[in-house]
Order: C-alpha cells, then structure tokens, then sequence
C-alpha cells in the first residue's frame, strides 16, 4: 500500500491542495498525523477535502482545543485568537468528524501519534534526547509523529544512541533500521526555516520512506487569513517557515 503522510495542516487549503496534486497518482491512501485545524483560513474546506478520500487522521492539540478539550490558556495569544475563530467557523459538520479522531493509533508495524507516543497530544519531540525518552513508549519498529512542524528522523542506533537525520527530500528511504521516530513534517505551517509545504510517501510494501517538499501559492493563504483577522504573525510566518 501506498500511503501519503500529512500533518499539521491547520486549515490551509492552499497548501493542502498543492500538495494532493503534488503526489496525485502516487498514493493509495491518507494517514494524517493530526492538527487538521488551527492558524489557518479553512477549516472546514479542509476536512471536507480529506474525508473525499480514503484515510486514516489523527487529532492534534489545536483540534482538541477548538473542540474544548484542552484549556487555551496554555496556547499564545495569536494561537488563541486563531482557536476562537476557528471555534467560531466550523460547522456542525466538521465538529464532528474532529470528534470522532483518536490522537494515536498502531497500524503493525506503525504506531501514529499526533505529538508523541509518551504524550500523544503534547510532547516536542525536537531533540535526540527526547526522541530517547520516546522509544520506549510503543511497541512496533517505527513510530511517525507530527507536532513540531519539522521534518526528522530519529533512530535508534542502540538504547543510549540515538541518531537526527535530516530529510533529503525526493530519495526513497529503505525502513531496514530496527526503530525509527519519524516526523514528515507540516503540511500548513512550517517551522524549519523552509516554507515549502512538507509530506511523505511510504510504501509499505517495498518498506520505503520519502521526504517531500513542494512550493504553494503562499500569498493566497495569507490573503483570506487577512480577509478574516487572523493575527499578523500568524500570517507573516508562512513566508518565512518558521
Ligand atoms: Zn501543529
């Protein structure tokens, strides 16, 4: 089966329909790791666009917070403002689907989890020390995460090294290590300093993983964010990446 990875898409459209027609063809089904809504201008556009096909979703943080579930306190104050607004333009509709996503999952021999597998809708897993802390959380060889809006993978070389490789994009990686902890990155807010929308393809057939990048319209996203009163660092960061 060919699968394309997505997360953190946070209701941006724009990027999550270039990167669909980016991979067209060359997938089977969806896995998306969570963070559907949140920061961006469309929500509701982009879980209707994801459940037209065959996928699994995780929930994120930022789901969870527009669904109340977690206290937005705990958010920034321009993430906060993005909540509410969010809160306020969902439908009855997309309420719903968000209600009814796990934030983690095994698929043998995956286990998915939002943020991490210790704390599948909070942990960054940003660092070597962190993802060491992790693989002793789930079972299966390989774990994908979404969270930190960073593309990543982490292996474990042994119980007291473990190894960050950064992506190279467009180059089928073989999963022959024994466990891994990867992250394809986000889909509608990157943060790793490129702001070109970030996914995978595994093929879990030939057991092969591949990072991908690929330029959107970024100005589109950053209109309608503006035609709403989305917070201007929220808007001036899709340019940058970060
Ligand atoms: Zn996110």
């Amino acid at each position: 089966m060919r699968i394309l990875i997505i997360s953190d898409i946070h209701a941006n459209l724009t990027a999550l329909e270039t990167v669909l027609a980016h991979a067209q063809g060359q997938w089977d089904k969806i896995w998306c790791l969570g963070d559907l809504v949140g920061y961006g201008p469309d929500p509701n556009e982009c879980v209707q666009l994801i459940q037209q096909f065959d996928h699994i979703a995780l929930s994120g943080n930022h789901d969870w917070a527009v669904l109340g579930r977690l206290d937005v306190t705990t958010f920034n104050r321009d993430a906060q403002i993005a909540i509410e607004w969010t809160r306020k333009t969902i439908t009855a509709e997309t309420r719903a689907y968000l209600e009814t996503l796990p934030s983690s999952i095994t698929l043998e021999p995956f286990t998915l989890a939002h943020a991490s597998p210790r704390q599948p809708v909070w942990e960054y897993i940003l660092d070597s020390y962190t993802a060491a802390m992790n693989f002793s959380y789930f079972d299966t060889p390989y774990c994908l995460v979404g969270h930190t809006h960073v593309p990543v993978l982490f292996e474990e070389v042994d119980i007291t090294q473990i190894v960050a490789h950064t992506p190279i994009y467009d180059v089928p990686i073989q999963l022959e290590k024994p466990r891994l902890i990867i992250n394809p990155g986000s889909v509608g807010q990157p943060r790793d300093a490129d702001p070109r929308a970030a996914y995978a393809l595994l093929d879990t057939d030939a057991m092969t993983w591949e990072f991908r990048r690929v330029r959107y319209p970024i100005s589109e996203t950053q209109e309608r964010m503006r035609k709403f009163d989305i917070p201007p660092r929220l808007i001036q960061r899709l340019e940058y990446g970060l």
